[in-house]
């Protein structure tokens, strides 16, 4: 399956979870086999050149790209989860939503000094899920290389966003609205 039809499997849906957001809907695309290999394919091809050494995902679609990733890249895998989920101990950071604000944890110990890690997510809307995992990712001890996206949401200027902060990022397709 050509790369640029991921796109036409990724379901929008009006008005959820509230009036005025678009949901871009990525389990249409999990859905589909051509379309999920395509996809993990594509992001394998992309990292197989950057010596990545682990892959990090975000709760919940981030593990799913994530982990499937880490496997064709060879690596672990380390989840990055909503406040209280993780046994061990761990790191967090709180991040500002639109309306509040919400936390990110990690293990402490699920990243090797100075390792190449790789943050994965579904997608990219302002960019403050992502900055904050990435930065969990430095204090942890890890190097994060770049963060992946199945979807980058342009108006909402998240990778320029993390760029500012200090992190490269790659989107394996592009919506102009938000
Ligand atoms: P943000 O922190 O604003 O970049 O939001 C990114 C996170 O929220 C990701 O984990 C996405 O899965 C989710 N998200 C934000 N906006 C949307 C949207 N329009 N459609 C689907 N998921 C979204």
């Amino acid at each position: 399956m050509p790369h640029d039809s991921l796109k036409a499997l990724i379901r929008t849906i009006p008005d959820f979870p509230k009036p005025g957001i678009q949901f871009r809907d990525v389990t249409t695309l999990m859905n589909n086999a051509a379309g999920f290999a395509t996809a993990i394919n594509a992001l394998a091809d992309r990292y197989q050149k950057l010596a990545i050494e682990q892959v990090a995902g975000i709760e919940s679609r981030g593990f799913v790209f994530g982990a499937a990733l880490a496997v064709a890249l060879g690596c672990g895998f380390t989840p990055i989860r909503k406040p209280g989920k993780l046994p061990g101990a761990t790191i967090g950071r709180d991040y500002q939503l639109e309306y509040g604000s919400d936390r990110l944890e990690m293990h402490v110990d699920a990243i090797r000094a100075d390792a190449r890690v790789l943050l994965v997510d579904d997608l990219i809307a302002t960019g403050g899920t992502a900055e904050a995992a990435a930065h969990l990712i430095t204090q942890a001890g890890g190097r994060v290389v770049e963060c992946a996206f199945v979807i980058d949401l342009l108006a909402l200027g998240g990778r320029e966003r993390l760029q500012a902060a200090g992190f490269n990022s790659f989107a394996l397709c592009a919506f102009d609205g938000h």
